[in-house]
């Protein structure tokens, strides 16, 4: 197997300054494993981000630009107003670049560590209407996708992105790089992937997996994550816990409540819907909205 080599800090030039195809840059916003996203503004003095992939070793990899071209194709195909919306390719000598809507207000988990940090600060419980109202956008834009056979696969706090629009708070699902289309026939996939802690316990377990279940076990991670400012399911890397008792966690699928909790029973109750270990009674994407919460 062709061994899989980041590309090395060393090999990075700092772009923020020039220009790429009629984008001028402005600064960076953002770096993930394999990419670099800028603030750029386009031709028409709009602001975009630009999601930029080093060639040189990297790109050496086949498997690495069928991903871009596969990230790009998908998003490509889709339109949705809670899905970043993809504004154009482009490809230098250096780099390939993926020029997407500007979401500005960051992602979501520093908004929600920064949202729980002040609740706990002024002693207020969470407002369940806001979380609800963030979720549904979630659900609706999860929906989507799988209405059109395609699995995200790596649905996280840090890869959906907000933003304030008329005082209104908008979601934006992001980072299509692990994404596929699946045939609704058979879909049943077999790579592991995405973050741990995130992870539904039939990927832990190693067994071939629906995309769409674990998309929604990813939901319902992040759900609980909006509900309570943690994961909850977390292991403690400096205490030396080996990630091995995060997979016993996940796959015991004990979705334990803070103690001085005020979360409501319908909002828990949705948590457990939908953290349900037995990816076959997994509530569906279809039926989470006629839980109690949502009425
Ligand atoms: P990777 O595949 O390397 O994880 P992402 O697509 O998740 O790359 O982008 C990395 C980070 O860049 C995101 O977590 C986010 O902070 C920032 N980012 C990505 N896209 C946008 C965007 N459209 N607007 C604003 N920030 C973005
Ligand atoms: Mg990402």
């Amino acid at each position: 197997t062709i061994p899989f080599i980041p590309a090395q800090d060393t090999e990075f030039i700092d772009i923020a300054g020039s220009s790429i195809g009629g984008y001028h840059i402005v600064k960076l916003l953002g770096v993930g494993a394999f990419s670099r996203v800028y603030l750029a503004s386009n031709p028409q003095g709009k602001l975009v981000a630009i999601k930029t992939i080093q060639k040189g070793k990297l790109l050496d990899d086949p498997r690495v630009r069928s991903s871009i071209e596969r990230e790009v194709g998908i998003l490509n195909y889709i339109d949705h107003p809670n899905i970043v919306h993809l504004e154009a390719t482009l490809e230098t000598e250096q780099m390939m670049c993926i020029v997407l809507e500007y979401v500005e207000g960051g992602e979501l988990f520093d908004c929600v560590q920064q949202m729980h940090h002040q609740l706990s600060l002024t002693h207020t419980s969470v407002d369940e209407t806001l979380v609800k109202t963030l979720f549904l956008q979630l659900l609706h834009a999860v929906r989507y996708l799988h209405e059109h056979n395609i699995v995200h696969r790596d649905l996280k706090l840090e890869n959906i992105l907000i933003h304030k629009q008329s005082d209104q708070e908008i979601l934006k699902i992001t980072d299509f790089g692990l994404a596929r289309v699946v045939d609704p026939e058979s879909p049943l996939l077999v790579t592991r992937c995405g973050s741990e802690e995130y992870a539904a316990p039939e990927i832990v377990q190693q067994q071939d997996y629906d995309g769409r279940k674990t998309d929604t076990w990813a939901l319902g991670i992040i759900l609980y994550s909006l509900l309570v400012g943690y994961l909850p399911f977390r292991y403690d890397r400096r205490k030396g816990e080996r990630v091995s008792q995060l997979f016993y966690r996940i796959v015991r699928a004990e979705v334990k409540w803070p103690q001085d909790c005020v979360i409501s029973t319908e909002a828990k109750q949705v948590v457990q819907a939908i953290l349900e270990r037995d990816p076959a009674k997994r509530i569906s994407l279809s039926d989470i909205q006629n839980l109690g919460w949502f009425h």
